[in-house]
């Protein structure tokens, strides 16, 4: 594939998290398979030895100063307008339509000339890898401290499990399927919803089990959790009449099939 091209597929929506562990690891988008890399051959930013891992000249920034920087701006324009329709010197919670008007307005117009790189640091490198399983195009950025994801497209990627797992061998008898979540203290308020294939199969919470069915040999199981949105996925095998029973910690997220 042609540079050009590759740059044009860059996500324009990250997400970003801080690197806890010695090694990175990540799902292609495409085949779920779960790629693994080692985290200091991103420390240097330097091009890395990995095959088919290649660094692009674009980069993360994290954006929360920009918008900080621009609303303090427009808490200023508030405060000038406030003064400027309601007189010098009265109470700055009264008359405050125009003013806010007045506000709203400058942060709209403020905020794109702050650009986020100026508050981000010099940015968390994306890279791109061809999936050695499918070949498909994965990014992700790493510096080594943090790594950002790209924030997918949900109903896509459900879309995408839908796909995979119609490809896949029909069984005559359906395959039973048990996800169990692991009582724990952490998160035990926090709902945990379970799809199959793209299927919604409900909610799963603290130490209980979830129970259903499939017919289809691959199988795509994905959590996605309900404290902040976030969601991991497992590739598993289903034989006819056979039972797969999958076990959910939900500290980190980890799936477990046996
Ligand atoms: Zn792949």
């Amino acid at each position: 594939m042609p540079k050009s091209a590759v740059q044009s597929n860059i996500p324009q929506q990250w997400r970003v998290e801080p690197v806890k562990e010695t090694s990175i690891s990540l799902l292609c988008p495409a085949c779920h398979k779960r790629l693994s890399f080692n985290t200091n051959i991103f420390a240097k930013g330097a091009a890395t030895s990995v095959d088919d891992l290649t660094k692009t000249d674009q980069f993360v920034y994290r954006s929360y100063g920009q918008n900080i920087l621009a609303f303090v701006a427009a808490l200023i324009v508030y405060y000038y307008a406030h003064q400027w329709v309601n007189g010098e010197g009265a109470p700055l919670n009264q008359g405050i339509l125009i003013p806010v008007f007045i506000a709203v307005i400058a942060y709209t117009i403020i905020k794109p000339f702050f650009p986020a790189s100026l508050f981000g640091g010099k940015g968390i490198p994306i890279y791109n890898y061809k999936c050695d399983q499918c070949r498909a195009d994965v990014f992700f950025a790493c510096d080594g401290k943090s790594l950002a994801l790209p924030a997918l497209d949900e109903a896509k990627s459900r879309e995408a499990e839908k796909m995979q797992a119609a490809k896949s061998e029909h069984l005559e008898t359906p395959c039973n399927v048990s996800i169990t979540r692991l009582p724990s203290m952490i998160g035990s308020a926090m709902d945990v919803r379970v799809f199959l294939n793209g299927d919604d199969m409900g909610v799963l919470k603290n130490g209980k089990t979830l129970d259903f069915t499939t017919e289809n040999s691959i199988n795509v199981l994905t959590v996605k959790y309900h404290a902040d949105a976030t969601t991991n996925s497992v590739t598993f095998n289903a034989k006819s009449g056979d039972s797969v029973r999958i076990t959910l910690k939900y500290s980190g997220a980890i799936l477990t099939v046996s």
